[in-house]
């Protein structure tokens, strides 16, 4: 979608996967983007949030000035959204503006803003403002609020994110580039970004560091079968067309179980990138509340919203166990309790297989025995997986994938990370009983001695060798 604003092009490039992006990761748009001075740069963030009153996206949009601060009268009368600002947002709505502002006014970082910009809160038409809230209220719009802290104006606004549509992005942009303008000021003119085009995309984001890259199946040590079974469920989540030929029904329930450590999260993150799909994530205390009735109702927001997914997502409840405990037949106040999460957690789960396709969720849990067998008995896990504790073949995999991975990231022309020979076949015959989690953590050690040496020496560290791999597992496997 595209629009004009104060003379400029704003091209939106595919706002529905900006904003399904925004559940999972900030999505940070405009940041490259060259305004007028002295507005020396903005940029709009989007990110999700979980509030009292159910998950929301925020919006926010920062607008800095540059040496040459907009005046002071000018930030105030946006920050504070008396009279010039107000008066122009009441012309704006009666225009037809889909977009509208509602200035928080006397909020905490309005009067803090009021404190540094030394100007006293105004004595104004109260009545007024109140108008131009009401009005801006009454319009089915965006609702942001403005603040001035430190040379940067702030715009936040949040929408639920069972409510959010390509239309709230639109303002919100609409309403940065607003801010801007006004900032510039009557002597910009009329078009004060005439001729400029900005493209919100999420093509503008640089590549996240290689260090961060998105965790795939070929990251798994070991674990052959369960990937290959991994990549089978990828592949019909592809290809929902030739599922539906054939009646085939994709698989939309998995327990994972296994003890800790063993990679059950990284391969649910592995899947959603094989798939394609969103990630999201549950955690106990997101649901868990100690309120009589709290965690129905989380449960039930977590399923409406998944409910609504267009994207493909891989919902994953992480420990799981501790959400739907097996209680047995104690019948105090609390098994009862969490026997009736369980309950709401199986109905929801029917609903939804019912009702998206789209989704499918992952438990994981470190005691399989403890989750209520009702639940995995009923189908609504159709995949069950037990991630083992690797052997020494997969021990020595693992360590293999995760050094070339080291080097991958950081060798560099001039450093080198590891020394030549590293035997990766000793090391998985001495790590017995060692997880994925801690080889991990046993290459940790080594690379944080290795830099703080690095830190004392300046620079004077021979690569990791052998010997100070096998001494950083004996360490952490301790005396036998
Ligand atoms: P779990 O969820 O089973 O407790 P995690 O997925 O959190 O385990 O594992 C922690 C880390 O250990 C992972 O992020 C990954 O770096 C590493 N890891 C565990 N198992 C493997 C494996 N089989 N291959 C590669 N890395 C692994």
């Amino acid at each position: 979608m595209s629009f004009e604003y104060a003379g400029a092009t704003v091209e939106i490039v595919d706002a529905v996967t900006i904003l399904a992006a925004a559940r999972v990761n900030p999505v940070e748009l405009l940041h490259r983007a060259e305004f007028p001075a002295p507005i020396s740069g903005a940029e709009l963030t989007v990110t999700s949030a979980d509030t009292g009153s159910g998950p929301v996206h925020v919006f926010v949009a920062e607008i800095r000035a540059g040496g040459d601060e907009p005046s002071r009268e000018r930030i105030r009368a946006m920050v504070l959204g008396n009279d010039p600002v107000g008066l122009l947002l009441a012309k704006r709505i009666a225009a037809g503006d889909v977009v509208t502002t509602r200035i928080v006014d006397g909020v905490g970082a309005a009067v803090a803003a009021y404190r540094r910009l030394g100007v006293d809160r105004p004595a104004g038409p109260a009545a007024e403002r109140e108008r131009a809230a009401v009005l801006a209220d009454a319009a089915a719009g965006m609702q942001a609020t403005v603040d001035y802290r430190d040379g940067v104006v702030r715009l936040r606004a949040e929408v639920a994110r069972d409510e959010v549509r390509p239309e709230h992005l639109e303002a919100m942009v609409r309403l940065m580039l607003q801010a801007v303008a006004d900032l510039l000021g009557p002597e910009a003119g009329e078009r004060p970004l005439a001729g400029r085009h900005y493209l919100v995309s999420r093509e503008n984001i640089p590549k996240v560091a290689t260090t961060t890259r998105t965790v795939t199946l070929d990251d798994v040590g070991g674990l052959a079968d369960l990937v290959a079974q991994l990549r089978q469920i990828a592949v019909s989540f592809r290809h929902p067309e030739a599922m539906a030929r054939w009646g085939a029904r994709r698989p939309q329930g998995l327990l994972m179980y296994g003890p800790p450590g063993t990679g059950k999260t990284m391969l649910s993150r592995a899947l959603a990138n094989e798939i394609g799909a969103d990630f999201r994530e549950i955690r106990t205390p997101e649901i868990l509340d100690k309120w009589l009735g709290g965690s129905e109702r989380n449960i039930k927001q977590i399923f409406r919203e998944a409910r609504r997914y267009r994207v493909p997502t891989l919902i994953l409840f992480d420990e799981f166990d501790s959400i739907i405990s097996y209680a047995g037949s104690g019948g105090d106040a609390a098994s009862q309790a969490i026997n009736a999460v369980a309950g709401i957690f199986k109905q929801e789960m029917n609903d939804l297989i019912e009702a998206n396709p789209n989704v499918i969720v992952v438990a994981t849990t470190n005691f399989p025995h403890r989750v209520d067998d009702s639940l995995i008995r009923s189908g609504r896990f159709d995949v069950k997986i037990s991630v083992p504790k690797p052997d020494e073949v997969s021990r020595a995999e693992i360590f293999r994938k995760m050094i070339a991975r080291l080097v991958a990231v950081h060798e560099e022309p001039g450093f080198t990370m590891f020394a030549d020979g590293i035997d990766v076949a000793e090391l998985g015959r001495l790590s017995h009983g060692m997880t994925g989690a801690d080889i991990k953590e046993a290459l940790r050690r080594v690379q944080l001695a290795k830099a703080m040496q690095d830190a004392r020496t300046g620079g004077m560290v021979v690569p990791i060798s052998q010997d100070d791999l096998k001494a950083s597992i004996g360490e952490l496997l301790g005396p036998r």
